[in-house]
């Protein structure tokens, strides 16, 4: 019964091709698939596989990149950095060398890039969550400028445009990270009273404070293939009801099915999408314009043409 046995030997896994010749640190294996890519190719694709469609978690600075028109982004808020009033410290370290580590390898002040930009033409206040900041948790610093890049999108009638990627609130600095999800929600309102929209994007993870205060507040929620999005991690809902999940729970194609997202866009067609919904929102409110007034916007004042961009008249008013 040889198709019982094993008789030849076992093909030989390796984590990358064996290219001895080629330093370290070119090819990354792509977590979906196992392929391993070499990192133009990664870069070319904007950090998804080519293969598998698996999209890599990227810093902010990077994701700026792949959302906003080239060459438009002003950084605004720059120097905020976080107290530590609770004089927190945790199992292995203070929360100041905590943050100073997040610091120095992330070459940010905490979790959140955030200024003025265009996307397809338009103005937005633009604010993009680090992961790779203490896990792009939502402390004081966070919150301020999210709430700051909202009280700016109104002062300057642009939409907002938020990306998330975190493990929620930020346990360092307790109720005051907390206190964060009613101030940002709470600005959210007054955004939609002054007639301005707010697109959501969420990338992968999605979780927790974030996800259940600003993230899912979106008139659009727009989410990348395979993130994570949810309240409570899946191993807490578990031991919480003694069941057994779903496949894919808590994946956006998940949460789209049960309706808590509006769609799913690859990383590749990000910009395209959100330039697409901000120009439909230009074009109901008359250039982002308050009730019953002409748009703010003299370039951008004349009837958009198909592709987006104003019309030529409008240049010369
Ligand atoms: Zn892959």
């Amino acid at each position: 019964m040889s198709w019982l046995k094993r008789e030849r030997k076992r093909i030989k896994k390796t984590d990358k091709p064996e290219r001895p010749d080629l330093p370290e640190g070119l090819w990354t294996k792509c977590e979906g698939c196992g392929e391993a890519l070499f990192q133009t190719v990664l870069e070319e694709n904007l950090w998804t596989c080519p293969k598998c469609g698996f999209h890599f978690r990227v810093p902010a600075r990077t994701y700026l990149a792949v959302l906003v028109d080239e060459g438009s982004f002003a950084e605004r808020d720059a120097r905020l950095v976080a107290g530590d009033p609770l004089e927190f410290r945790d199992a292995r370290m203070r929360y100041p060398d905590r943050l100073k580590a997040a610091q120095r390898e992330t070459g940010m002040s905490d979790a959140l890039l955030s200024g003025v930009a265009t996307i397809g033409g338009k103005p937005v206040s633009v604010a993009l969550m680090d992961f790779f900041f203490m896990g792009g948790s939502m402390g004081s610093v966070v919150g301020e400028k999210i709430a700051r890049a909202i009280e700016r999108a109104m002062a300057e009638r642009r939409a907002v445009v938020i990306v998330s990627s975190t493990g929620g609130a930020r346990m360092q600095e307790g109720i005051l990270s907390l206190m964060q999800m009613a101030k940002t929600s709470a600005l959210l309102a007054k955004l939609q009273a002054e007639r301005l929209p707010f697109i959501s994007i969420l990338v992968d993870p999605s979780m927790a404070g974030v996800l259940a205060s600003f993230a899912s507040l979106g008139d659009v929620i727009v989410a990348e293939p395979g993130a994570l999005v949810g309240f409570a991690g899946a191993r807490v809902i578990r031991q919480t009801i003694g069941q057994d999940l779903p496949e894919g729970f808590q994946r956006s194609e998940f949460v789209l099915e049960k309706g808590f997202i509006d769609r799913i866009v690859h990383r590749r067609q990000m910009r395209a999408e959100v330039g697409h919904l901000l120009e439909f929102f230009w074009r109901s409110t008359r250039g982002f314009a308050p009730e019953g007034q002409p748009s703010p916007h003299p370039f951008h004042a004349g009837a958009p043409s198909a592709d987006g961009t104003a019309a030529p008249d409008a240049l010369t008013k």
